[in-house]
């Protein structure tokens, strides 16, 4: 699932961020108006977290010229204005929920993952891969019915590449979504940490999860 964060507001773009990267969603942020707008015509969101005052142009216009041009994934609007004005405003131009500001983070989550099952794109409560199965919920992995006794780093790890079973992850992909540091230049720190993964999770086991690809990075698949 990638979701888009349009805010200016530095400290709560990054707070989103984090709390939604731990939670196994792909995340961008664009801090104006028109970035923001133009990161929406190339990518495919699933969801946008869109702010109503912004540089550039503010969130009703962005949401009026998505719309406009065919683009239909759900949007939040985050606003510090709570007037009902404001809101039919917002939903007149399509705005799929509203959340204002200061929220609790895990309002705003269970808002986005209201909006996406309602789109049939559904981020799971759990997830199984041969004998592995993760709760997303309650942070929890069992193998073969064991438990395992997992960091919460391990966790997020293990969760982002369950979500993205089949797919490789490269070790860039994987700093910024874990770590958020959006430029590496010691990729160790990626490696130390699957190792200590694939301890709890593969060491223990006839079956292998996790799989390195060579200059890549990695890839969990039940194969
Ligand atoms: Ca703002």
């Amino acid at each position: 699932m990638n979701i888009l964060i349009i805010e200016d507001e530095i400290k709560t773009a990054r707070y989103i961020k984090t709390g939604l990267s731990e939670n196994g969603f792909f995340v961008d942020t664009s801090d104006n108006g028109y970035e923001g707008l133009e990161l929406v015509k190339s990518n495919n969101y699933d969801l946008i977290i869109l702010d109503v005052m912004l540089p550039g142009k503010d969130g009703w216009t962005i949401l009026k010229e998505l719309r406009d041009k065919g683009k239909l994934m759900p949007v939040i609007f985050l606003t510090a204005k709570d007037t009902v004005l404001d809101k039919v405003k917002g939903l007149e131009l399509g705005a799929d929920d509203y959340l204002i500001k200061p929220f609790a983070f895990s309002e705003l989550l269970a808002r986005i993952r209201a909006l996406l099952r309602r789109g049939k794109t559904i981020q799971p409560d759990k997830i199984e891969i041969a004998d592995l199965t993760i709760d997303l919920l309650r942070q929890t992995a069992h193998r073969n019915g064991r438990f395992l006794n997992l960091t919460k780093k391990e966790f997020m790890l293990l969760s982002l590449f369950a979500l993205h079973k089949g797919e490789v992850l490269s070790r860039t992909l994987i700093a910024e979504q874990i770590w958020n540091i959006n430029f590496i230049t010691d990729t160790n720190i990626i490696d130390v940490a699957v190792r200590r993964l694939r301890q709890k999770l593969d060491d223990p086991y006839d079956k292998k999860l996790i799989r390195t690809v060579r200059g890549v990075g990695y890839i969990l698949e039940d194969r």
